[in-house]
């Protein structure tokens, strides 16, 4: 017996899940029993079944039929497309219906192939499988462009477009929106003694004890470039700024990581605050540049301390 080749998909060794939508009962056991050892599979026998069992468990893919009483395949795939949970799945119709208008009108509703009924098994295997690579291809492009590869947190592409994002709803809500500009203090210092690989390395775990410090799902902590982070912190006062800022500030204090070239002797960091209720003349660049002002301020002071 032929080993199922879950292993093509990108290296995954879960098998992907299908949803496999067909109002024959003997269209979909064929569909299953011969997809079965590649893929989980699970089935509905119309569109408002499908609808749901694809919000409940989201599937890898769905091979969805075109005519269905009740909402046929076409509304099903309009309404899955609406549906932030489920608008990135590929969905291939699978139909007796093969003439160029149903094709362009599927294709039209965001689907990502056709198969014609009769169905030929190997050729829907592959195809399923390329759209999975694909969509899984895609998935991983998209988190790679939001992340920092050395820290493993978000990078500044992704900050800028939280800022965006929620300077837009701060305006919206009149709510305070909290920058926390977050510098590595005499941190050339501290490549010129221990070399860059450690410099990575005291970027990693500087990293991880920021993104300890924040709590809520809106929070958001970031790589800026180089030696500078930053936390984004929504519907946030000066008070709570000043509290997630010295709870990281004394968090970094504490990994008492040795840095004997810097006077405190071991790495700290300065932190820079800057709060704002958004206005419709202001910018989000004017709430990152005081963060940025009140950073050069804290290390003025001396360093490993928290301006605002
Ligand atoms: P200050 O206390 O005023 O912030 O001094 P500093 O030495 O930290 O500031 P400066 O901006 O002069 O130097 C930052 C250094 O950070 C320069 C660079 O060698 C180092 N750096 C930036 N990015 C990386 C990185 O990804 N890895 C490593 N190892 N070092 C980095
Ligand atoms: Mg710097
Ligand atoms: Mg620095």
């Amino acid at each position: 017996m032929r080993a199922p080749e879950t292993t093509a998909v990108n290296g995954a060794f879960d098998r992907p899940l299908l949803l496999i939508v067909d109002d024959e009962p003997v269209n979909l056991h064929m569909l299953s029993a011969g997809l079965g050892p590649d893929f989980r599979t699970c089935t509905a026998e119309d569109g408002q079944s499908a609808l749901a069992a694809a919000d409940r468990d989201v599937p890898d893919l769905i091979l969805l039929d075109v005519m269905m009483p009740g909402i046929d395949g076409y509304e099903v795939c309009r309404q899955l497309k609406e549906r932030d949970k489920t608008r990135d799945i590929p969905v291939i119709f699978v139909t007796s219906m093969t003439d160029e208008g149903a094709e362009m009108r599927g294709l039209g509703l965001g689907a990502v192939d056709f198969i014609a009924k009769p169905v030929n098994l190997r050729i829907t295997r592959a195809r399923i499988l390329t759209h999975i690579q694909l969509k899984r291809t895609r998935e991983q492009l998209a988190r790679i462009s939001q992340e920092d590869a050395l820290t493993g947190i978000a990078n500044r592409r992704r900050f800028d477009e939280v800022l965006a994002k929620e300077w837009r709803r701060g305006l919206r809500a009149r709510a305070p929106l909290a920058v926390v500009m977050i510098d590595v203090d005499h941190f050339k210092q501290y490549n010129d003694c221990y070399g860059h690989g450690a410099g990575d390395a005291c970027l990693q775990r500087v990293a991880q004890t920021i993104a300890r410090s924040v709590h809520r799902p809106s929070d958001l902590p970031a790589r800026y470039g180089g030696e500078e982070f930053v936390v984004l912190l929504a519907d946030t006062t000066l008070e709570g700024a000043l509290r997630v800022a010295e709870d990281l500030r004394l968090g970094i204090d504490r990994l008492a990581i040795e840095h004997l070239a810097s006077p405190h002797g071991h790495v700290t960091v300065s932190c820079g605050i800057g709060v704002v209720v958004p206005l419709p003349h202001a910018s989000s660049a004017d709430l990152v540049s005081a963060a940025d002002r009140n950073l050069y301020l804290a290390k003025s002071k001396g360093r490993n301390r928290v301006a605002a």
